[in-house]
């Protein structure tokens, strides 16, 4: 097992100084890991910097062929990867397997992709070729609800393009990535690959970094905010996938019953700790009574426990801070008058009930802000248009969903919602070649799929005689 270093230049090396990690289920410390200093992001830079070059005139088949055995490097190394995720993030051990699974496959996708060159005109004897080409150092910043699956989310895009990466995981998920960091530095590079372990104070200077050319962030609004003030400076681009208040909608004609499973999955996937979660319901007034009471008994009958534990369908929030957070919103709401099904778990470890929270309006924090954690606000409607305008009276525009019996209705709707993503009849769910992005104060471009790939790329036009 390994010593959780730094990946530096080709190099596995210490840090300058080391951090505890806690395992959530526990809160006991389950490892110390490397945690880089000011002096050792530097180097990393340098050696993205110096790695660039080469690494750019690499074929696209050498890029591939890295690409690829990444991916059967994790593969092969599954299950160690999956029980780190689950210590250090808490998910169950199957939803941990499930994401390696799903990471080595971002990267075997990214290797069937090619950067295409256009020729746009051909004629009176010249011949003009649109290229792509990379843009140099890509900072690639994770945070903490999926700290290997959105590793891959980039790393592969931004290596295929020819850049190079320094890549830093959230301060309490650390553990994964660094084993992970020491699984390719066999394979690729020195130096196209730099990983760097932080307690949550090297992103302003790595996203702010002069040899920085693109920073690729999944993270907060708040923390996009500062990512994009300090790219001002150098003009990087930029590629933000930040925070979401997804709104469902659940039209009159629905049965209940026939989806209730369906949103309480849309809602709850890891903890409700997803980007893409369903985080607020709205629910006609003709059917509210027997929505609310569907996903409340789904919810009791949820096992709540260790990820270690088999059975175990939902683990603890990631980390005391998150856990404090929903729990303060939980307080607020039945300031509010809500009436609340579930709730923190007293004892050790961030556990949380899944909790439905009914007779709760707009206004209330729960509504209002983004709670990402095991909490469902169900508020309720009588008109459809009042439904759709308040469901797109946020500044986020992530995802939403339109529930109906008849696909026609919803999708009239479901056009009409403010976010990059909108599912009928279903909430949540990517595919690597299906572009994925935020509207409003969501994010800023978009990943996966050739869109994506794109992005970790610079337009070179070149005009010569044909
Ligand atoms: P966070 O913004 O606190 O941290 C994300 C990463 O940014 C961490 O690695 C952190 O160390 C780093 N960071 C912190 N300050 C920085 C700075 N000034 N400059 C550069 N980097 C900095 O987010 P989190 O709490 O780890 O994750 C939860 C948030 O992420 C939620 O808002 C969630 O919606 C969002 N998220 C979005 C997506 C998406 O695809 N849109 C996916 C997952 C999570």
């Amino acid at each position: 097992m390994s010593d959780y270093q730094l990946l530096i230049g080709g190099r596995l090396v210490a840090g300058e100084a080391r951090m505890d990690v806690i395992n959530p289920a526990t809160e006991e410390v389950i490892a110390s890991c490397a945690r880089a200093s000011n002096p050792q992001l530097e180097a990393a830079v340098a050696a993205a910097k110096a790695a660039f070059p080469e690494w750019a005139r690499a074929s696209l088949d050498e890029r591939k062929r890295v690409l690829t055995a990444i991916a059967a490097a994790i593969d092969a190394n599954a299950d160690a990867l999956a029980r780190l995720l689950t210590l250090e993030q808490g998910k169950p051990l199957s939803d941990a397997s499930a994401e390696v699974r799903h990471t080595a496959a971002f990267f075997r996708y990214f290797a069937t992709l090619e950067l295409p060159v256009r020729v746009v005109t051909g004629k009176g004897g010249q011949r003009t070729e649109v290229h792509r080409r990379p843009l140099g150092v890509v900072a690639a910043i994770i945070p903490w609800n999926f700290p290997l699956l959105i590793i891959a989310f980039k790393v592969p895009a931004a290596l295929l393009a020819g850049n190079t990466v320094v890549l830093k995981p959230a301060a309490t998920t650390p553990l994964a990535t660094l084993e992970l960091a020491r699984l390719i530095a066999q394979i690729v590079p020195p130096g196209v690959i730099n990983v760097v372990a932080d307690a949550n104070d090297l992103g302003a200077a790595l996203s702010s970094h002069p040899d920085v050319r693109k920073v690729s962030l999944t993270g907060s609004t708040a923390t996009g905010r500062k990512v994009m003030g300090g790219a001002a400076q150098t003009l990087k681009r930029l590629t933000l996938e930040l925070g979401g208040n997804d709104a469902g909608i659940v039209l009159d004609d629905v049965d209940p019953a026939a989806v209730a499973s369906r949103i309480f999955d849309g809602a709850f996937q890891n903890n409700g700790q997803v980007c893409l979660a369903l985080k607020r319901l709205y629910v006609h007034s003709s059917i509210y009574d027997r929505m609310c009471d569907e996903l409340t008994a789904i919810a009791e009958r949820t096992v709540v426990g260790d990820g270690m534990s088999s059975g175990t369908r939902l683990g603890p929030l990631q980390n005391r801070m998150q856990y404090e957070r929903v729990a303060t919103l939980v307080q607020d709401a039945a300031k509010h008058g809500a009436t609340i099904k579930g709730g923190p778990i007293e004892g050790r470890g961030y556990f949380f009930r899944p909790t439905i929270v009914r007779d709760i309006d707009d206004g209330a924090r729960l509504v209002d802000e983004e709670q990402f954690g095991p909490v469902l606000p169900v508020i309720r409607y009588s008109d459809d248009e009042d439904a759709l305008r308040r469901a797109n009276s946020s500044a986020y525009g992530l995802g939403g969903s339109v529930w109906s019996a008849d696909p026609e209705r919803a999708y009239a709707l479901a056009a009409r919602l403010e976010a990059g993503t909108v599912w009928i009849n279903t909430h949540m769910g990517i595919n690597p070649d299906v572009p994925f992005g935020g509207a409003k104060q969501s994010g800023v471009g978009v990943e996966f799929g050739l869109d994506g790939l794109l992005e970790y790329t610079q337009l070179q036009v070149i005009t010569r005689p044909s």
